[in-house]
């Protein structure tokens, strides 16, 4: 039997799946907001055609499995066509709904994955550490063609993809640091910095000390945002109950508890959406919710003048401006850049990140992101800014393969640099 949240939190309050289906007129007005339809021109891969999908599925009058499968996979849930569509039909939830009723068992990798992430994250580091020592030693590109024979494309893919492999991941460094029984702020370590990117958790511990006075680490696991998009829900709520307990276990309860990376800092501040028939936990994560930001809200104007005259543009991650309708922070760019900073025509459109996407379905990932690459070579930049660690990854691969003259940087990396500050292990 399917786990489906059955029910959906909208702009327009709680609807069932297929009342918030059918709130959709087909008037095409998000059509060319879509990159998946902008970039192949097909309805089924357009809102339109996903939202008319999951319509008929829920009238049992589901068109063939292929076509079906096709057109939800393809989704990068970027919710572009929800900022765009004058009824906010929250066509993301809507296609993750229908991909939980098409597909009732979660495949097992993104099980196991999101399972270690939430309930065991010691042994999981334990495991990326043995595989990126592999990597460091050449050895898991070799491993490559037996990955994709036994139909792990996604993890080659992975393997692929990433060119750095962490020695040490960001929760070890910051459990060695200062516990203040009166923090500023706290830190909640998302996955991607943690065990991907851990330079881009130093620079904001650094940047935000600077600005905000001492900090807290969280001392968190995985958010479960992986579990809700490619897992099951059951293992979402159970990362979401761990998070706030260990958060009303710390008794920081006034300080803003920071993210930066956009796309969990987005699904932190969705925790009440997961409990719609819990009204006691949906109580509790709604007062952990209220405190979460996004580190790229925290940050007001700079006073200290540039340190670069590169010119510098600023993509806006999908779950930053769609998601928490966070725009990019131009007035602070300005203070910094001044006339170095350039509108990136598009900067609201996804690069094909999109968590596992870019994994999953390596062609259309890579369609969208030469678009988005374009667009940054006809500002002649030389550096990209972004907020979330999966648009970081891609924009990286992108900027090599079509733009070499551009590389990518979280927000806070290059504050810190420009701030001169040290960015301590
Ligand atoms: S999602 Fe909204 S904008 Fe798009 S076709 Fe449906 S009603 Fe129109
Ligand atoms: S969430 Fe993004 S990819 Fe999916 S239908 Fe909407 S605009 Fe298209």
């Amino acid at each position: 039997m399917a786990e489906t949240a059955g029910k959906l939190q909208t702009d327009l309050g709680e609807r069932s799946t297929y009342d918030a289906a059918s709130q959709c007129s087909r008037c095409g007005y998000c059509e060319q907001s879509c990159p998946t339809y902008v970039a192949t021109g097909r309805e089924p891969l357009s809102p339109r055609g996903r939202n008319q999908i999951v319509r008929l599925m829920l009238e049992g009058r589901t068109p063939d499995r292929d076509s079906v499968k096709e057109a939800l996979s393809t989704c990068l849930l970027c919710g572009a066509c929800s900022t765009a569509c004058y009824a906010r039909v929250p066509t993301a939830d809507i296609v993750l709904e229908g991909r939980r009723m098409l597909e009732p068992e979660a495949p097992l990798i993104a099980r196991i994955l999101g399972r270690l992430a939430i309930r065991r994250p010691r042994l999981l580091a334990s495991l990326l550490k043995i595989g990126y020592a592999f990597k460091r030693a050449g050895i898991s590109r070799l491993g490559r063609p037996f990955l994709r024979a036994a139909g792990l494309g996604a993890l080659a893919e992975a393997d692929a993809s990433m060119d750095e492999a962490p020695r040490e991941f960001l929760c070890d460094a910051l459990r060695r640091r200062p516990a203040p029984e009166s923090p500023a702020w706290l830190y909640f370590a998302a996955c991607g910095p943690n065990y991907v990117l851990p330079r881009v958790g130093l620079a904001t511990w650094a940047v935000l000390e600077n600005r905000l006075g001492p900090g807290r680490f969280l001392n968190n696991a995985c958010c479960g945002l992986l579990s809700y998009n490619y897992g099951t829900l059951v293992d979402a709520r159970d990362a979401a109950i761990r998070t706030v307990e260990r958060w009303e276990a710390l008794g920081n309860k006034d300080a803003p508890v920071i993210a930066d990376c956009s796309s969990c800092a987005d699904f932190l501040k969705r925790y009440p959406r997961l409990f719609l028939d819990d009204p006691a936990w949906k109580t509790r994560t709604e007062a952990f919710s209220a405190r979460v930001r996004d580190v790229i809200e925290l940050l007001g104007v700079e006073a200290a003048p540039a340190r670069t005259a590169a010119p510098l543009v600023y993509h806006e991650s999908c779950r930053a401006r769609h998601g928490q309708g966070l725009a990019a922070p131009q007035e602070l760019l300005r203070s910094v850049c001044g006339e170095g900073y350039k509108t990136l025509p598009e900067s609201d459109m996804c690069c094909g990140g999109a968590g596992a996407f870019s994994f999953l379905h390596p062609e259309l990932s890579d369609e969208v992101l030469r678009r988005k690459i374009s667009n940054v070579a006809r500002t002649g930049a030389q550096v990209v800014l972004a907020s979330s660690t999966s648009c970081l990854l891609q924009l990286a691969r992108g900027l090599r393969k079509y733009y070499p003259q551009a590389r990518a940087f979280h927000l806070t990396e290059f504050l810190a640099q420009n701030d001169g500050t040290k960015t301590r292990a």
